[in-house]
């Protein structure tokens, strides 16, 4: 807050300067026309003569008055553009302070509860003597959490690359069908009873990019889906393809993102809501990642509300040529 105060006690004093200068610059013009007038009813004794004197001087002193106005106005209007850009870049700059505040809170959270699950699944493997079949079923668990963890870690470092342009992708021309069956197989088995994940999508649908970073825009996307449901998750998937493009739509069901949210949410560090009241967890950074990788191939994403409640994100990928 302090260094904002200091900034517009500063910008209140260059104005007010601005301000007074003005009019000692207006005020002296006038001092010296009214010297030049005395000067004049001295030494003109023609009255005609004095009077077109005086009219040429008052003519000389109203293009001064026009000069100092019209400068004047240029230069406030480049002042009060970089006062505003200023303070735009500063106001940008706190309230990513505090978001970087908030999130290092909330990513705290986040690694501990899966840390917390595989603690539990080891412990539960340590303490009893259990069949085949229930150690498998924790073994599966565990490892759900251990990727849920690195999901989550693989976020932060693609955010961090992308926020210093280093996120290379391994861009190869491949089937985007087979891929988005592939990263949502464990998604869809850990899906809590009676929720859903209903998968519709067209076979050999080729685009070129990296498969690894698609992956994960849309285990973003589910993510969002599974902690933003109303009770249970409800998901549609659908892949479509037409000449040029490959249309993937990912629609749920859950509590849905208030219209004016809708263009922020893909802001980094950005969670609809305050801190203080928002129950589910999460950094704001996976939705940031999402627009970045798209927009790296060439693709859009869109936003829109579902009907009767939820949401839609759309994305379209160029498709490759063939
Ligand atoms: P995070 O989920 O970690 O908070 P994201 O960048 O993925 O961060 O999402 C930003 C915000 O957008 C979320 O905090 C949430 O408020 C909102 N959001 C994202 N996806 C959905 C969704 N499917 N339904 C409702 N709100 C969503």
């Amino acid at each position: 807050m302090r260094p904002l105060l200091i900034f517009y006690i500063l910008v209140i004093y260059i104005l007010v300067q601005f301000c007074w200068w003005a009019y000692l610059l207006v005020d002296l013009n006038r001092e010296v026309y009214k010297h030049k007038v005395e000067l004049l009813e001295l030494t003109v004794k023609d009255d005609a003569m004095l009077k077109a004197a005086k009219d040429k001087s008052r003519t000389h002193l109203h293009q001064k008055w026009l000069m100092i106005a019209g400068e004047g106005f240029v230069f406030l209007s480049l002042l009060l553009t970089g006062i505003f850009l200023i303070w735009k870049s500063f106001t940008k700059e706190i309230y990513l302070a505090k978001r970087q505040k908030n999130f290092l809170l909330s990513v705290t959270h986040e690694f501990k509860s899966p840390l917390a699950a595989v603690k539990l699944n080891l412990q539960t493997m340590q303490r009893h003597k259990l069949d085949e079949e229930a150690k498998l079923e924790i073994i599966k668990n565990a490892v759900y959490e251990t990727d849920r963890l690195n999901e989550m870690v693989d976020n932060i470092l693609k955010a961090a690359r992308i926020e210093t342009h280093n996120l290379d992708l391994q861009k190869t021309e491949f089937n985007l069908s087979s891929c988005i069956r592939e990263s949502l197989r464990s998604k869809i088995q850990h899906v809590e009873e009676p929720g859903q994940i209903m998968l519709d999508i067209e076979d050999d649908v080729n685009i070129t990019g990296d498969p690894l970073a698609i992956a994960s825009v849309l285990l973003n996307l589910v993510d969002n889906a599974e902690k933003y449901a109303d009770k249970y998750l409800d998901l549609e998937i659908s892949l479509r393809q037409n000449n040029t493009q490959a249309i993937l739509k990912v629609k749920d069901h859950g509590i849905g993102i208030p219209g004016d949210e809708k263009k922020k949410i893909f802001e980094k560090f950005y969670r609809v809501g305050s801190e203080e009241t928002r129950k589910t967890k999460g950094t704001g950074l996976g939705l940031y990642i999402v627009k970045h990788i798209v927009a790296m191939h060439n693709g859009t994403v869109n936003v829109t509300d579902n009907k009767p409640k939820g949401t839609v994100f759309e994305i379209v990928f160029p498709k490759s040529s063939a």
